[in-house]
């Protein structure tokens, strides 16, 4: 992806509004750092790739993922209550016919406890606006040539609502033990911008 990302006004309008909150008396400091350490707490792109590497090594589980994540997150010991609310999750399929891919137009939203920190490319300006019009083209950049015929779907994630791919399994891997499935899950694989 080309186009530099700068963090530097997003990080001052959040100080001047961290600022704010504290001021008006709505929070106070150490509930603010409380509430982000429990957010990133063991907040890893390993935990995306244990929930995938369960998915494919149990039909069970992959069917109530995809039902509803929010109840299944439980069984691999995870969960999207970390954040001062629970947010909902939809994990969505990759096949050999439709690809997925999540962005957040509007800023940046993202399921941190599961992927970890977002990437700076994700939050980039080119990448919010053009992986909607164009996201053939993007994902290309990526290095990730889709068929013609594959569908690509681009799911828009809010506040409230947050989305992680599940990539196709790769052939050659019916011998794999579970976590050896999950090592080969990478953070662009649950974002749609790989393959796996
Ligand atoms: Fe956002």
């Amino acid at each position: 992806m080309s186009g530099e990302h700068t963090s530097a006004p997003v990080a001052a309008r959040v100080r001047r509004l961290e600022e704010r909150l504290i001021e008006a008396g709505v929070v106070g400091e150490e509930q603010l750092d409380a509430a982000l350490a429990a957010m990133l707490k063991g907040a890893s792109p390993v935990n995306g790739a244990r929930i995938v590497a369960r998915a494919w090594v149990d039909e069970g589980f992959r069917a109530r993922l995809l039902d509803d994540a929010n109840a299944a997150l439980p069984e691999v010991g995870l969960s999207m209550a970390g954040g001062i609310q629970e947010q909902r999750l939809k994990v969505v399929e990759n096949t050999e016919t439709a690809h997925h891919v999540i962005v957040c137009t509007l800023c940046s939203c993202y399921p941190i406890g599961l992927l970890g920190p977002s990437p700076s490319w994700y939050k980039s300006e080119a990448y919010r606006s053009r992986v909607v019009r164009e996201p053939r083209a993007v994902l290309a950049e990526f290095g990730l040539e889709l068929p013609a015929d594959t569908a690509v779907t681009v799911w828009d994630s809010s506040a409230e609502s947050r989305y992680l791919v599940l990539p196709r399994r790769p052939d050659g891997t019916a011998g794999m033990s579970e976590p050896e499935l999950a090592a080969l899950v990478t953070r662009e694989g649950l974002i749609g911008t790989a393959a796996v």
